[in-house]
């Protein structure tokens, strides 16, 4: 790598943004922070701005623009705000790089709006694949514009296809740490909490993940995504749980030859790949040691105790907005289970309505996709309130 890259970090004051800018900080000589873009936590975006020194920032909540023009002017930073801006700061001639990292739905019209603009992408949002993977995949296609997967299981599937482009793939497998609820039942599953809930038991990460990782929905969102990104079959797609998180994921080839990826579960790797592809750098994190892994196990998914992973597989079966709506009603069923108004095991209940209720568009426009995640939260609204009463 010649010149550093230039990177838009959307999400930056996140779990994957900041773990970003400290792979940007221990590698200045490759890396530059060219745009910052936040929601609301405006301290914590004004201390990055003021140590990464970005051509541009970009705070969500319109409320904080003042608070952060104040302090950022002086730096000669340019300062934006609302979702507008931060689906047209994109497009600075500046960018080299797009890392989209902005959590759920919240995150695609950037993306889009990224890749018509021929930026690579880095994509940590999986939720833009599940809502409009058809749409996004295709314009990529179209703009010759590269998805380059930070998911760890994705980056996984990607770095054991280095050197295969011409070789078929006759599955994958997609390791799933189980959570911390791996090996419960319902009747203990619908009293857990939220607290609980937030307890990884192997990765650190945003609250809307973690619940996510607990429920299996987040195994189900990237099936979904490994659809997408690597145009396979839904029945080229397995999950397998593996509570050491250790292999990140696995390709099985046409002559049944398996390759996986492995490393200690740390996103820094995956972002940093997504950052230097082809190439490889040198960096300093924690090296695997065999003797505190004496055993790597694996086990089949439990889809009886946690429906959504089985929901997500019917989604994807189904195809059209059906993902869409398994998506919105997921955010709202996570929000309402982060603020105690419905138990663990109605984050399901609530989908699986959603998933039969909302009318089924088999080939849905960007329009109709906008459409279908404003009813389908409404309606998954309305649900969760009931529940709550
Ligand atoms: P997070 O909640 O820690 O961070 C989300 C970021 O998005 C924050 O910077 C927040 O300010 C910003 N944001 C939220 N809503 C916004 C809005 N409406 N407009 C603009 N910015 C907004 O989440 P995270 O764990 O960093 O996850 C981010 C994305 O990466 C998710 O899609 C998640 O599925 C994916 N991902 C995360 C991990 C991980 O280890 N954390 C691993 C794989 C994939
Ligand atoms: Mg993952």
């Amino acid at each position: 790598m010649n010149k550093p890259k230039r990177i838009a970090i959307l999400g930056c004051t996140g779990s994957i943004g900041t773990q970003a800018l400290d792979v940007i900080r221990k590698n200045h000589k490759h890396f530059v922070a060219e745009v910052l873009v936040g929601n609301s936590n405006a301290e914590l975006l004004i201390q990055q701005a003021l140590e990464f020194k970005p051509n541009a920032v970009v705070i969500a909540d319109e409320s904080k623009y003042q608070q952060v023009k104040d302090v950022l002017f002086a730096e000669d930073i340019k300062v934006y705000a609302g979702a507008k801006a931060i689906e047209q700061i994109v497009e600075m001639e500046t960018i080299d790089m797009v890392l989209a990292a902005i959590v759920g739905y919240a995150g695609l019209a950037s993306v889009i709006n990224a890749i018509k603009h021929k930026k690579p992408i880095a994509l940590a949002n999986k939720e833009t694949l599940v809502v409009a993977g058809d749409i996004v995949t295709q314009l990529a296609y179209e703009n010759a514009v590269n998805l380059y997967p930070v998911d760890s299981e994705h980056s996984a599937i990607f770095q054991c296809l280095a050197g295969e482009l011409d070789n078929s793939i006759e599955k994958i497998y997609l390791t799933a740490s189980g959570g911390p609820f791996r090996g419960k039942e319902k009747g203990f599953l619908q009293n857990v909490t939220k607290e609980q809930a937030l307890k990884h038991p192997n990765w650190v990460m945003g609250s809307k993940i973690t619940i996510d990782s607990a429920s299996l929905m987040n195994k189900g969102l990237e099936v979904i995504e490994a659809k997408w990104l690597f145009s396979l079959k839904p029945e080229q797609i397995d999950v397998i749980v593996h509570p050491q998180s250790i292999v990140h994921s696995i390709v099985q080839f046409n002559d049944g030859s398996m390759k996986a990826q492995m490393g200690l579960p740390d996103m820094k790797l995956p972002i940093q790949y997504a950052f230097t592809f082809p190439e490889r750098i040198k960096n300093d994190f924690p090296r695997f040691n065999f003797l505190d892994y004496p055993q790597l196990s694996f086990e089949q998914p439990d889809k009886v105790n946690f429906p959504n992973l089985q929901l997500a597989f019917d989604a994807m079966a189904k195809g059209g907005n059906m993902p869409c709506v398994l998506n919105a009603a997921n955010e709202i069923a996570v929000e309402a289970f982060l603020q105690d108004k419905i138990g663990f095991l109605e984050m399901s209940d609530l989908i699986e309505t959603c998933l039969t209720k909302m009318s089924f568009v088999q080939k849905p426009t960007y329009d109709d996709y906008i459409l279908c995640d404003k009813e389908t939260r409404a309606f998954a609204k309305s649900l969760s309130l009931k529940k709550a009463l």
